[in-house]
């Protein structure tokens, strides 16, 4: 499953523009999508404008209060059946991911299961989307509470995780009785569109569920954020854009949910053994060839370790082979485009002419596509610039530290608070160090926290809310308390 043709095969057609009220509409523009791998087009799709968003919430508002009426053991079936539709068609739908991201198959093989997972856990949700019923202290009333539907809901994702965003948002809206707008990036809306098709083949009525790719994604989501009948606004992305549309949101006080940046610190303490560390270490950096919110960004390893680590962990970065993600013996695929990989480059410029020690990589291969190589930097300084930006590539600094508090001190020194993790063989340092940690998640001897039936999200400029778990279906809820006499 080379080409688009080959994928669409198995798939079904991938809808080639905005689907709006279960149609493809139509647009006046449109946008070429590229492989990175070859960095050619792999095809043209239509791109909506800010009238095909208000189409779109027109679609939503007019759908909703029929999702919002039915019976939630109907929504939970119609989220089952999409379950079980993505897991049939898997293998197309990660060659599909492979081919508009760049990702290594066996990544996006996994993204896929994951992204589905979101449809079967929260078709499990959708019947227990529970109230409350209490005296009022006073004991003149009872008080009542029940949770509704936000409304429509606009879901604007990422490039790095095209279906595992897109499932993790349009599950839980789905399963509370919302419809959405999603925005897809602009790199890959060819995933979402396939998502949209299976959606609507599961039984999702037109309108629910909405996919527009727009080419002003500013003009777009501001226009959407404008118009009364949107809600909620979901989106996951970098900080610097969850700031603008937080700024806007203020205007309408739109209810927002915020998946941004994130810089993970993984704490290898004295005790810890090396080999889980150092193994720890290439799946918590390299999931998704680095391009994860949740990827280790700064390896803190006590003094004692760290050039054994450093070592062990270069060696193990350097097997590794780089080329085309759709060649299963590749680990590593390109970056999404030349701007990633470019920053990913000056960003190990900046280490090195600070001082740090190149022990494997630190260049982008000779040949086409976005590639860098898998590279470890030993001997960062404490207060090297690489530290204090998401790298978001196949690129690991090494920084030492002397006791508990200096690690704990390094580790939280990030406006972000995405994930952190620590490895120790000592249970109880872990999970004291685990509380001390100013992130929302963290993986303790353990390189992957993701789990659709976990509270995914993050602290300071990581964002706001949490998705996954039960808590993500109650982010498009809102309560509605009723003082009752009986
Ligand atoms: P991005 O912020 O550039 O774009 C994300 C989405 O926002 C895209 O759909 C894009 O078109 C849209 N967008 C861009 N500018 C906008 C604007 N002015 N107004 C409205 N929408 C706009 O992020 P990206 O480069 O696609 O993804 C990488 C970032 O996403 C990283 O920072 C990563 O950490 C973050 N991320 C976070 C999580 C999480 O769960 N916390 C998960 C995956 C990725």
């Amino acid at each position: 499953m080379e080409t688009l043709k080959d994928i669409e095969a198995v798939l079904g057609p991938v809808p080639a523009g905005p689907i709006v009220g279960g149609q493809v509409a139509a647009t006046a523009a449109t946008l070429a999508v590229v492989d990175p791998a070859t960095e050619e087009t792999l095809t043209e799709i239509g791109v909506g404008d800010t009238d095909t968003g208000v189409a779109a919430v027109d679609a939503a508002a007019a759908a909703m209060s029929g999702w919002a009426a039915l019976a939630p053991r109907r929504r939970s079936e119609v989220l089952r059946r999409a379950y079980e539709l993505m897991t049939e068609r898997g293998d197309a739908l990660a060659h599909l991911i492979v081919l508009e991201n760049g990702k290594a198959l066996a990544d996006a093989r996994s993204e896929v299961a994951y992204a589905a997972e979101f449809f079967r856990w929260y078709a499990e949700e959708a019947v227990r989307l529970e109230g409350t019923v209490e005296t009022a202290p006073a004991g003149t009333n009872r008080i009542l509470v029940l949770r509704q539907p936000i409304g429509v809901s606009l879901l604007i994702t990422p490039w790095n995780f095209p279906a595992a965003m897109a499932t993790r948002k349009i599950g839980p809206a789905l399963a509370a009785g919302c419809a959405v707008v999603l925005k897809p990036a602009s790199e890959t809306p060819l995933t979402a569109l396939a998502i949209a098709a299976i959606l609507g083949e599961a039984g999702v009525p037109d309108g629910v569920v909405n996919v527009v790719p727009a080419r002003n994604a500013d003009a777009f989501s501001s226009r959407l954020l404008d118009d009364d009948r949107v809600r909620k606004v979901s989106f996951t992305g970098s900080t610097e854009v969850g700031r603008l549309l937080l700024a806007h949101a203020a205007r309408t006080v739109v209810s927002s949910a915020m998946e941004l940046g994130g810089n993970a610190p993984f704490v290898v303490l004295a005790d810890a053994d090396l080999d889980e560390a150092v193994q720890g270490a290439m799946v918590a950096k390299l999931r998704n060839g680095g391009s994860a919110c949740t990827a280790a960004n700064r390896f803190i390893v006590h003094e004692s370790l760290a050039d054994e680590f450093s070592g062990r962990f270069a060696t193990a970065m350097a097997e590794l082979s780089v080329g085309p993600g759709v060649q299963p013996g590749n680990t590593i695929g390109p970056l999404v485009n030349a701007k990633t990989r470019d920053k990913v480059a000056s960003l190990v410029q900046g280490a090195v002419d600070g001082g740090a020690r190149t022990l494997t990589g630190g260049q982008a291969p000779d040949r086409r596509g976005y590639y860098y190589l898998p590279t470890v930097l030993g001997g960062v300084a404490q207060d090297a610039p690489i530290l204090g930006e998401e790298i978001f590539g196949p690129v690991a600094p090494v920084v030492s530290f002397r006791d508990l508090d200096e690690a704990v001190s390094l580790a939280n020194a990030t406006e972000y608070g995405l994930v952190s993790y620590v490895y120790t063989t000592d249970l109880r340092a872990g999970l004291q160090v685990s509380e001390r940690l100013d992130s929302g998640m963290v993986g303790l001897n353990r390189p992957v926290v993701s789990d659709p039936a976990a509270p995914f999200g993050g602290t300071k400029q990581s964002g706001l809310g949490r998705e996954g778990g039960h808590e993500g279906m109650l982010e498009f809820t809102e309560s509605k308390y009723i003082a009752v006499e009986w």
